[in-house]
C-alpha cells in the first residue's frame, strides 16, 4: 500500500519567454530584437518633438480647433464603434493644429505623404482621447 504525499509548495511563476519577438504596445508592431523595438519609439518620440519650427497657436484657436475634432469625430464614428474594433478617422488639418492637438501622440509621421497617425488602443484609449479634445459627456 503505498501512500500519497501531498505537499504545498510556494510557486513563482517566472513567464517564460518563449516569443522572442518584441511588441510596441501603441501599433502593435513586433520587433525580433529589443534594440529593434528601442529605435522604434525613439523614432516616434522624434515626431513629437522634431517641430519647433511650427507656429505656435494661440490657446482659443487649438480650442476651437478641438471643438471642431469632437463634432468630426462623433459624426465619424458610430455611437458603437467600440464594438467594431479598429476605426480610422482622417481629418484633414494644418500641420500646426494637429501638432498643437495631438503632441506627445503621434505615432507615424511621413514627410513624403504628410501624414501623422496617432494611434489610440486599450482599454484607456477612450479616456486619453477624451482628455485630449477636452470631451464632456
Ligand atoms: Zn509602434
Amino acid at each position: 500500500m503505498s501512500q500519497t504525499a501531498v505537499f504545498t509548495i510556494p510557486l513563482t511563476i517566472i513567464p517564460m519567454i518563449t516569443d522572442s519577438r518584441f511588441e510596441c504596445n501603441i501599433c502593435g508592431k513586433l520587433f525580433k530584437k529589443r534594440g529593434e523595438l528601442t529605435r522604434h519609439l525613439n523614432v516616434v518620440a522624434k515626431y513629437n518633438s522634431l517641430h519647433s519650427d511650427l507656429d505656435t497657436l494661440p490657446e482659443n484657436t487649438i480650442h476651437q480647433f478641438k471643438v471642431i475634432l469632437v463634432h468630426y469625430i462623433r459624426k465619424r464614428l458610430p455611437k458603437e464603434y467600440r464594438q467594431l474594433g479598429k476605426q480610422t478617422v482622417s481629418i484633414p488639418t494644418t500641420e500646426s493644429q494637429f501638432y498643437a492637438v495631438f503632441k506627445n501622440h503621434i505615432h507615424y509621421y511621413s514627410v513624403t505623404k504628410d501624414i501623422y497617425k496617432c494611434i489610440f488602443c486599450g482599454d484607456s484609449s477612450n479616456q486619453v482621447l477624451s482628455n485630449i479634445l477636452e470631451m464632456q459627456g
